[in-house]
């Protein structure tokens, strides 16, 4: 049976927002924003061919959708509150909207977050999701705001799903319980936003790990103005075979795969042991991973102290 696009909206994206004052259904949601906190607001799309592969599980797509925002709020230090979706799609099969509406919902009730609204029109696979989020003013984890002496932080592992990318494109062969572990990674990732809110006031910067460690990295020093110096061998170690872990692929994963969705953060000193607690409570094992100097750029110490070259830092939509 063809379901036409208000069926299709109706049926899966109409859920109760309790959070807004008017949700799906008319020409714009309404939501009235905290007084006196400022709002958040980010997207972010995936396109099939781009993001994810044709065929991809649609139940990790609608949790990816929404995922990949949830880290931008957390980037900032936001709670988040509000989305919508902008569906563009190829047909309309219900079995498909089934799940890719229990993705997105599963990851929408875990952090808090409501669907009020969006656009559904027809075409190549492609989902963008708006999001609003809250914080305090002067508390947002902006970019800008490392300063030299500081501390620098990672959430956990990068390279995982970089490496469960190159084991899809046939470039690489993972023992089955390594690719289990490195596709979840990469279909469903956790976004940090409990970290992100219990930062805010204690982190000077964030950002998070989508493009790559080296490269978004990169966007930190050059925003702050500052030069970052990290060490490889205090990056946290992906949970993986120990043959995998100290492999050249995953070395390289690490400092400029992307799509992890981990924090990288910085903090004067005096915050170490309320940072090392604060991974305790939350179940991540945050990693100093460097240090802010004066300068410009990121520098990589190897494992064995001497400079690493990385052949590339991340990704880049229009890049070579
Ligand atoms: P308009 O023509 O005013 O843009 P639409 O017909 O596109 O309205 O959408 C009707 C309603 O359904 C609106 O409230 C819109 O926000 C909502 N909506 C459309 N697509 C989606 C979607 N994929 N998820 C959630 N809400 C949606
Ligand atoms: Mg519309």
């Amino acid at each position: 049976m063809a379901l036409g696009e208000f069926d299709l909206i109706r049926r899966y994206f109409s859920r109760a927002t309790p959070s807004a004052a008017l949700g799906v259904g008319d020409d714009a949601a309404l939501v009235a924003p905290t007084p006196g906190l400022q709002l958040a607001i980010a997207a972010d799309t995936l396109v099939e061919g781009r993001h994810f592969f044709a065929g991809a599980d649609p139940y990790s797509l609608g949790w990816k959708a929404l995922a990949v925002n949830l880290s931008d709020m957390a980037a900032m230090g936001a709670r988040p509150r509000w989305f919508t979706l902008c569906l563009t799609l190829p047909r309309a099969e219900p079995e498909w909207l089934e799940a890719f509406a229990a993705g997105l919902y599963t990851v929408a009730e875990r952090h808090g977050v409501e669907l009020i609204g969006g656009d559904t029109t027809s075409g190549p696979m492609a989902f963008s999701v708006q999001i609003l989020g809250e914080v305090a003013p002067n508390l947002a984890l902006r970019r800008d705001g490392a300063r030299v002496g500081d501390d620098v932080w990672l959430s956990g592992p990068t390279g995982a799903a970089a490496l469960a990318v190159e084991a899809r494109y046939n470039r690489l062969t993972l023992e089955p319980v390594d690719l289990h572990h490195c596709a979840a990674r990469l279909d469903r990732p956790e976004p940090r936003v409990a970290l992100g809110l219990a930062l805010a006031g204690v982190a000077h910067a964030a950002i998070d790990v989508s493009d790559g460690l080296l490269a978004d990295a990169g966007h930190l020093a050059e925003r702050s103005g500052v030069a970052l110096r990290l060490w490889m061998a205090q990056l946290p170690a992906l949970p993986v075979s120990a043959a995998l872990m100290t492999s050249d692929a995953a070395l390289r994963a690490a400092v400029s795969g992307g799509d992890d969705y981990e924090l990288c953060f910085t903090a004067p000193p005096v915050q170490r042991e309320f940072i090392h607690q604060l991974g305790e409570k939350l179940g991540l094992p945050l990693a100093l991973i460097g240090q802010v100097e004066a300068g410009e750029g990121v520098s990589l110490s190897d494992l064995t102290g001497r400079p690493y070259r990385a052949d590339r830092q991340g990704f880049d939509h229009f890049g070579a």
